[in-house]
C-alpha cells in the first residue's frame, strides 16, 4: 500500500494553520475533538531574533480561545496589557485636538481586567509551532497541499502525495484567498478603501503606561500600541516598545514607505506628537493594502468558513484577528459539545448555529469600523462638527462610555 492509499479518520479537518486556524485546532484537540490541521506554507521555526516590528491587539475576549486553547501559556515574551484607550481627533502635525475621549478599564469596575494585551505576531507564531506537535489528538501536515470532496454525510481531504483523511467537518481558515471557500461558490462582498496601512514598531523616551493612542487623522487612523520590553537584540534591550499601525491614501503611503528611515521617523513623529519623547524605528516597516470583505454565507455542506476566510475588516480598532478568534471560540464550542454528546460535529444544524452566532457579529464590526473610517477620515466641515459632537456625547453620557469599553474588551454589554 502507498502512501496515497493510506485513510485516516478525524472528526475535523482544518484547512489553514494560521493564527485563527492553528488555534482553533489547538483548543479543539486540547478537547479531544480528533483535529487534522493542514498549511500549504511551511510553519517557519520563528525563533531566530529578528524582531519584526508586527503585534496584535487581543481583546479579553479573545484571551478566552488562546487559554483555552494552551497558546497563553507558550508565548515566548509577556503581554502587555491595555490599560487606558485615548481616542483623539487629530490634524498633521497637531495630533491631539482639545476634544478626546479616555477609557480606563477601571471605570467598568474594580475587577475588570485590562481591554486586552499586545502580543507579538512572531511570538504567537512560535507558542503556535511549539503546541502544535504535541497534542495527542492533533496531526499536523505542513507544507501539504490538499484537495477536499464534500459530500452530505462527510467530508475527504486527500492530501498530494500523501493519505487520505475522511472527516465530518472541514474548516477553512486559509485567510482571505480562501480556496474552499470558492471551491464552494460563496460569493464575497469586497470593500477597497484606496489606503494602504504601514505597521511598524518604535523605541522611545518616556514610557507609555500601557496607554493606547488613536489620532484620527484626515488621511486615516493613526494608532499606537503599548508593547512589553523586547528582550531582543534588534531592540537593545529598549525599556519603550510600541506598535504603529498607520493609515495613509494609497500613493501618500507608497511615498511615505519610499523614505528612509530618519525621514519616516520625522513623519511618524509628526502625527504621534511629542508625548513620547524621541522615538526611534526597529525592526522592518510592512505595509498592506486595506480593503474590508464579507462572505455571504459562512457554511456550505460540510464546511465552515472562519476567520479572514470569512471576512475582512478595517484596522481602525484592531479588531480583524479577534473577530477571527471569536469565529473560532463559537464553532470550537458548538464542535466540542456535539463530539461529546455523540453527535454530528458538521451537521447542518451545528452550521446553521455557527453562521446565525457569529455573521451578524462580523457585519456590524464591518459596518463600524467602515463608518468610523469614514466619519474621520474627512476634512468636511459639517462632518467634523457631527463626530466632535458625538465625541463629547460619548465623553458625557457614562452608558455609552461603558458600551465603547465592553466592545473593545470584545466581551457582552
Ligand atoms: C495593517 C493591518 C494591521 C492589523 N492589525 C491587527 C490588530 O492589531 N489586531 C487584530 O486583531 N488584527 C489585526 N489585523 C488583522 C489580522 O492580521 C488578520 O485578521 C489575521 O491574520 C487573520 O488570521 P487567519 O488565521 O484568519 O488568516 P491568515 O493569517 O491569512 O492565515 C491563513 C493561513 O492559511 C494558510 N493557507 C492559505 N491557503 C491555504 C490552502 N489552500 N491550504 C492550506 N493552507 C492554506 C496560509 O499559509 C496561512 O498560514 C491587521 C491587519 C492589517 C492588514
Amino acid at each position: 500500500m502507498n502512501d496515497s492509499e493510506t485513510r485516516l479518520t478525524a472528526d475535523v479537518c482544518v484547512m489553514g494553520a494560521g493564527p485563527v486556524g492553528g488555534s482553533l485546532a489547538c483548543m479543539l484537540a486540547q478537547s479531544g475533538v480528533r483535529t487534522v490541521v493542514i498549511d500549504r506554507a511551511p510553519l517557519r521555526p520563528m525563533e531566530h531574533p529578528a524582531f519584526d516590528g508586527r503585534a496584535y491587539a487581543i481583546s479579553a475576549g479573545s484571551r478566552r480561545l488562546l487559554d483555552a486553547s494552551g497558546l497563553w501559556a507558550k508565548l515566548p515574551e509577556r503581554a502587555q496589557p491595555i490599560q487606558e484607550i485615548r481616542v483623539s481627533d487629530g490634524r498633521v502635525g497637531r495630533p491631539a485636538s482639545r476634544l478626546f475621549l479616555h477609557f480606563d478599564h477601571r471605570e467598568l469596575g474594580p475587577d475588570t481586567g485590562p481591554f486586552g494585551w499586545m502580543v507579538e505576531a512572531r511570538g504567537l507564531r512560535i507558542a503556535l509551532n511549539a503546541l502544535l506537535p504535541t497534542l495527542p489528538a492533533l496531526t499536523v501536515m505542513a507544507p501539504a497541499e490538499a484537495t477536499v470532496e464534500r459530500r452530505a454525510d462527510g467530508a475527504t481531504v486527500r492530501i498530494a502525495g500523501g493519505p487520505a483523511i475522511d472527516c465530518r467537518l472541514a474548516i477553512a481558515a486559509e485567510g482571505r484567498n480562501s480556496p474552499l471557500r470558492e471551491q464552494a461558490g460563496i460569493p464575497v462582498t469586497r470593500l477597497p478603501y484606496g489606503q494602504t496601512g504601514m505597521t511598524f514598531a518604535i523605541s522611545h523616551e518616556h514610557p507609555h503606561h500601557g496607554i493606547a493612542v488613536e489620532h484620527f487623522l484626515p488621511a486615516g487612523p493613526f494608532a499606537l500600541l503599548p508593547m512589553a520590553p523586547s528582550a531582543d537584540a534588534l531592540v537593545g534591550g529598549a525599556p519603550n516598545v510600541s506598535a504603529i499601525v498607520w493609515t495613509e491614501r494609497t500613493p501618500a503611503a507608497e511615498r511615505m514607505m519610499a523614505l528612509d528611515d530618519a525621514r519616516f521617523e520625522r513623519e511618524a513623529a509628526r502625527r504621534l506628537g511629542d508625548h513620547l519623547g524621541k522615538i526611534k524605528l526597529v525592526g522592518r516597516r510592512w505595509s498592506y493594502p486595506l480593503s474590508a470583505m464579507l462572505a455571504h454565507r459562512y457554511t456550505d455542506t460540510r464546511l465552515a468558513l472562519a476567520g479572514d476566510a470569512a471576512h475582512g475588516i478595517h484596522p481602525i480598532a484592531g479588531q480583524g484577528l479577534n473577530l477571527g478568534f471569536r469565529d473560532a471560540i463559537v464553532l470550537g464550542d458548538l464542535i466540542v459539545e456535539a463530539v461529546r454528546a455523540g453527535q454530528d460535529p458538521g451537521g447542518a444544524a451545528l452550521l446553521a448555529r455557527y453562521q446565525r452566532a457569529r455573521r451578524p457579529d462580523n457585519l456590524l464590526m464591518l459596518g463600524m469600523t467602515d463608518g468610523l473610517d469614514r466619519l474621520f477620515s474627512s476634512d468636511n466641515r459639517l462632518l467634523r462638527l457631527a463626530r466632535d459632537v458625538g465625541i463629547a456625547a460619548v465623553h458625557r453620557t457614562p452608558p455609552l462610555k461603558r458600551l465603547f469599553m465592553r466592545q473593545a474588551m470584545g466581551v457582552r454589554a
